[in-house]
């Protein structure tokens, strides 16, 4: 027995759920480019002005290099964030400001690079738009590719990756997290990163276990070490003695059988006995859909559209967006099943802000934004809409619209979709006659009127993270109303039952595309109410998929009607504390699919 001592657990956030050990591999990124920072004779400043320009020049050339490498590879959507670098690096201002150090501060061009993005990312980091303060990783990458040109240090972290390994770095910006090889990627913890930041979104978009938020894990963990890490519970452990790698092992082993659907060629979302719940997938552009197909997703419930403006300094043409959206399409085409995507149009507002576009509102989430922008921009909207109705030429292709309050919205979204479609026919350019479009259930309004919205649309996907937002007046990023927000209020279960039947009424499928499909317990309690799809991100597939093949459609009938079962007054939480109880009853092999 081996008690090892240089044994260490270490607890992050929970990011992506699952178990898996291996190998560390100690990712530093591109870390400091040593350099030197002196002053420079007035003599010599041609001489270093010349080395900048130079090396503006290969970078530039090398970013232009790796795009052209990373289209053909993947496609137009995962290039953005190295079109942003290109940008910046061609930005004159920034540029200025580095030529105006060596001129006028007379210092060598490592020290104007160093000067000058440190102040950028000082500008960065004040604002209070968590977009913006990204964009801080950004400049980290653009300044260290210009050092190495300048200094001629060497380094390709990701291409020394060459095993199945879990990665281990103290962050990674979205260059680096795009570049690594996803087939020796078993999983990720950083010491920092929070369960939005591109690690996270990676890893769930994967269904890769990932920890973030672990504090200092780099500075112990030697490469090659053994990591156990647990992806459910925030657990990491690095050095592990025999007895404690045999029992995680042990749980490995279990974790994967728990998810292993009984009858393996069933789709995800098959019930006990017959009938079926659709299980679809959410993605955005730049995320890569490798493992997608592998999760038997159905389709492609809501693809997020604005991450082609959130990633970028300038809004996509429609020449860019269509290369995305046809992307998309075609991946698409690879599932088993309705093989289809919908494609959500630009829903920015509110947290999503984006530069040159979003204006300063007093109230944002209550502002201008998602398809009331879109309205405000016909040339916006209808460059999307001509570009998704193209893209509708090259697989199963649906529109949805965000944000949704009134009927209005609705009739002038199908007037301009009706002269789009015409003007397309016109110059001869094929796309999908019968294109299918949604309208977002997210607005309390919109449910209260779903009866009406439904004459104007082909389905309705209920987006609960804003439905719950709105309908509780809670922001759903602020922790000091966290309690208040409750997918399982009595008043939100009321929304989504008057939605449903609105939507039966007149024969409309629904999904569910918010976090909230993807909870083992308030998810399976939208698919009793009727809900026909849930759409989450790939890493919960397995679990809600196995959840539903245990039971039955009388089972799920039997669950729809447990929060009436209680007292009137009861609180969400006694609903969601029911709810769970009679999961557990039900389910008293698999409690820890609970978890
Ligand atoms: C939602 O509001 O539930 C939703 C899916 O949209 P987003 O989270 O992108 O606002
Ligand atoms: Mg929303």
């Amino acid at each position: 027995m081996n008690n090892n001592p240089r044994m260490q657990t270490f607890t992050g956030l929970a990011t992506a759920r699952g178990l898996v050990s291996g190998p560390a591999f100690i990712y530093r990124g591109y870390g400091e480019v040593p350099i030197s920072e002196h002053a420079i004779a007035e003599s010599e400043m041609e001489s270093e002005l010349k080395r900048l320009h130079d090396a503006v020049s290969v970078t530039k050339r090398d970013l232009e290099d790796l795009i052209s490498v990373l289209r053909e590879r993947t496609g137009r959507a995962d290039i953005r964030v190295f079109e942003c670098h290109l940008m910046i690096i061609e930005d004159d201002f920034l540029m200025n400001e580095v030529e105006g150090r060596v001129k006028n501060g007379l210092v060598n061009a490592e020290a104007a690079v160093r000067q000058t993005m440190d102040g950028a990312r000082k500008q960065f980091a004040k604002m209070n738009d968590p977009y913006f303060r990204e964009r801080v990783r950004d400049i980290d990458d653009v300044e260290r590719r210009l050092l190495k040109q300048l200094t001629g240090f060497e380094s390709n972290p990701h291409l020394e990756l060459k095993e199945p390994s879990v990665v281990i770095a103290d962050d990674l910006t979205p260059s680096e997290t795009i570049q690594l090889p996803k087939e020796y990627l078993l999983g990720f913890v950083t010491n920092g990163g929070s369960p939005t930041s591109h690690v996270a979104l990676l890893a769930r978009a994967l269904a890769i276990p990932a920890v973030t938020g672990v504090g200092d894990i780099v500075s112990f963990v030697q490469a090659g070490e053994t990591v156990l890490l647990d992806g459910t519970s925030g657990k990491v452990t690095v050095n592990p003695d025999d007895l404690s790698f045999a029992q995680f092992k042990k749980l490995e082993r279990k974790s994967r059988e728990a998810v292993a659907l009984d009858n393996p060629s069933a789709l995800p979302g098959t019930l006990k006995e017959g009938g079926e719940v659709k299980i679809f997938a959410n993605i955005h552009p730049g995320v890569p859909t490798t493992g997608l197909v592998e999760t038997h997703a159905r389709g492609i419930g809501l693809y997020r559209s604005e991450y082609l403006w959130l990633n970028s300094e300038r809004e996509p043409t429609e020449d860019e967006q269509f290369e995305a959206y046809k992307t998309a399409a075609l991946f698409a085409s690879k599932l088993v099943g309705e093989a289809s995507v919908t494609i959500r149009m630009l829903d920015i507002g509110g947290d999503k802000t984006v530069k040159g576009i979003s204006t300063k509102e007093a109230n944002p989430f209550l502002g201008n934004r998602s398809i009331r922008y879109l309205l405000s921009r016909r040339d916006a909207l209808r460059t999307q809409m001509r570009a998704i109705l193209r893209a509708s030429a090259y697989g199963n292709v649906s529109i949805m619209y965000p944000m949704v309050s009134c009927v209005e919205e609705l009739r002038e979204c199908a007037s301009e979709l009706a002269s789009m479609k015409e003007s397309l026919a016109k110059e001869g350019v094929p796309f999908d006659k019968d294109i299918k479009v949604g309208a977002m259930i997210e607005v309390p309004a919109a449910a209260l009127n779903a009866d009406v919205l439904a004459d104007y649309v082909d389905f309705f996907s209920i987006g609960t993270n804003d439905l719950v937002q709105y309908t509780m007046a809670a922001d759903r990023g602020n922790e000091a109303v966290a309690n208040l927000y409750q997918p399982l209020n009595p008043s939100i279960i009321k929304l989504v039952s008057m939605t449903l039947s609105a939507a039966k009424a007149k024969g409309l499928q629904v999904s569910v595309c918010g976090e909230s499909a993807s909870d083992p317990v308030v998810g399976i309690f939208w698919a009793a109410l009727g809900v026909d799809i849930l759409s989450m991100s790939a890493t919960y597939i397995p679990v809600i998929s196995k959840i539903l093949s245990r039971l039955t459609r009388a089972e799920l009938d039997e669950y729809a009607k447990v929060p009436s079962s209680l007292a009137k007054d009861s609180t969400a939480d006694e609903i969601f504390a029911a709810c769970r109880a009679w999961m557990l009853a039900h389910l008293p092999d698999d409690a820890e699919l609970l978890s």
